[in-house]
């Protein structure tokens, strides 16, 4: 299946900072598409030099962009999702080409990340301060103002590459903050079709910039960059750990959107039709490279055989190929290291006394294709339950109570996502209040939308995205005392 990316109108092997486009040079970092491992195109390979740059034009930027009236910033930010909107098949087909996943699913990524821009150009008219009762009476007022906290970094992973600019660019700009995007090196090319799209909305010089090159070096020069006032950070739990250290040196506000390893709890009363098609949705999905994925499958006994035999009719109905096909149900992983992560988690699984039930192979040998797999029997020695799997890969374990299971659930260091199928609300709302996640989805797994806080507790990061929480990452809030208010004026 092939796609000429030369009539793509987005499609531009360049950078953005500062309202001057860099073109990519021969020796640019190569994209691959990871259906086939061909080269898409290159993006410049930018250094210090360059991110010093950027920083320069967005603090250039900051001062009129952060005066300009927010009813204004919404309106740029409205004719931006407009863009996007009009633009969805083109935008789709550079996700799917870079990225890998089924085109009708790029075109939902598409339309997510038009609701994240959507949400902030209204969201920015209504982050209001606050007046606070005086503790010293009335002669004097303390209020609070919401302020831009000034220029923000955004370092973007490769599985969701617009929707998560997009998550963090609305509430930067809507905030009144300029932003400086780094994509991920294998999925940069949508980032950049936003830079078009923001300069076709009007969004002025230096307000959306986008960088790409060798992520260390870019990161190392924005974290000694006191300028940079905001880090919002999209990635492993590794990665994330160590820029929130490097953050210090310059006390920069940190915000880490790190990783997951979701229990979904199926309790014996649960609507088994709505958990079997949800456990299956949300394993294909994006190939299970989704930080939010369900991970573990939890199991009561009662219906464990039910469950287990129907998710294999229904895994059997994965169709897995190149996601520019008609009927592609499930694209390749993001690269070969992937697959071979996956071959490795099922092995481990499979030596500790794991059954593979559905899958278990990378297809065909040497590509970035990983079959669908369902693996039963899962124990908590093995990898594919402790780790972060990424991948499509379903692991059923099997518990006995209430108790039980949300030891389960909180038995790891992470706590971003967590899902419980039961008709029971009473044990929906304890199992909810006892898991250590900051995202709960009761009888349902899609969670993300502009108007919701996204984000996760233990080591899976801090701060949210989305709602006014996500806002608030991007603004400072001014205490400002008004005293001296009973006094007469004289002159
Ligand atoms: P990653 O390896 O941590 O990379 C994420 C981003 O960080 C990429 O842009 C990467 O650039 C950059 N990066 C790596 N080292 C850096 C450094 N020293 N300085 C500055 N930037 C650096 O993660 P990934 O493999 O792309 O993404 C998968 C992970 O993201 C998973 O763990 C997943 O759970 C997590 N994730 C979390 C959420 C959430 O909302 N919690 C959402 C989506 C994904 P290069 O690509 O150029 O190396």
């Amino acid at each position: 299946m092939t796609y000429n990316m030369a009539n793509n109108s987005l499609f531009r092997q360049a950078c953005l900072s500062g309202g001057v486009w860099i073109e990519a040079k021969e020796d640019g970092v190569a994209v691959h598409n990871p259906a086939d491992n061909s080269v898409i195109g290159r993006v410049p390979r930018l250094g210090a030099r360059e991110v010093e740059q950027a920083v320069q034009a967005a603090q250039k930027a900051w001062p009129a962009w952060r005066s300009t009236p927010a009813k204004e910033r919404g309106s740029l930010l409205r004719r931006w999702k407009d863009l996007v909107l009009e633009h969805q098949d083109e935008l789709a087909h550079i996700l799917t080409m870079e990225q890998g996943k089924p085109l009708a699913e790029a075109k939902g990524e598409i339309m997510g990340g038009a609701g994240f821009l959507d949400w902030s150009a209204e969201e920015c008219r209504r982050t209001y301060g606050e007046t606070i009762p005086s503790p010293w009476g009335a002669n004097s007022q303390p209020i609070t103002i919401k302020e831009s906290a000034g220029v923000a970094m955004a370092v973007t992973p490769w599985n969701f590459p617009f929707a998560l600019v997009c998550r963090k660019s609305g509430p930067a700009l809507g905030a009144g903050c300029p932003i400086i995007v780094k994509p991920a090196s294998a999925t940069p090319f949508v980032a950049i079709a936003l830079g078009i799209l923001a300069e076709k909305a009007g969004i002025p010089a230096g307000v959306y910039n986008v960088i790409t090159g060798n992520s260390g070096e870019i990161g190392d020069a924005v974290m000694k960059n006191p300028e940079v006032r905001i880090f919002s950070f999209t990635g492993s739990t590794e990665v994330g750990k160590r820029l929130l250290a490097q953050c210090a040196a310059t006390a920069k506000k940190p915000a880490m959107e790190l990783g997951g390893n979701a229990p979904f709890i199926v309790y014996d009363d649960a609507d088994l039709d709505l958990a079997v098609e949800q456990a299956h949705a949300g394993k294909v999905r994006n190939a299970g490279q989704i930080c939010v994925a369900p991970n573990r499958f939890l199991v009561q006994k009662a219906v464990h055989e039910d469950f287990v035999r129907r998710v294999v009719e229904l895994g059997k109905t994965v169709k897995l190929g190149n996601g520019l096909e008609p009927g592609v149900t499930m694209g390749p992983l993001v690269d070969r290291k992937s697959v071979e992560n996956m071959v490795s988690l099922v092995r481990d699984a499979v030596d500790k006394g794991a059954r593979v039930l559905l899958g278990g192979q990378e297809q065909p040998a040497g590509s970035n294709f990983f079959q669908y797999t369902i693996l039963d029997g899962v124990t908590p020695d093995m990898r594919v339950y402790r780790e972060e799997v990424f991948g499509p890969i379903m692991s059923i374990t099997t518990f006995t109570d209430e108790a039980e299971v949300i030891r389960m659930a909180n038995d790891t260091e992470y706590g971003l996502a967590a899902y419980i199928y039961s008709r029971d609300l009473g044990r929906c709302w304890r199992t909810a209040a006892g898991i250590e996640s900051g995202i709960v989805g009761v009888n349902e797994v899609g969670v993300g939308a502009g108007e919701v806080p996204f984000g996760g507790m233990k080591e899976s990061g801090m701060g949210r995205e989305g709602g006014t929480e996500g806002f608030a990452e991007y603004q400072e809030t001014k205490y400002i005392l008004l005293g001296g208010l009973n006094r007469a004026f004289s002159k």
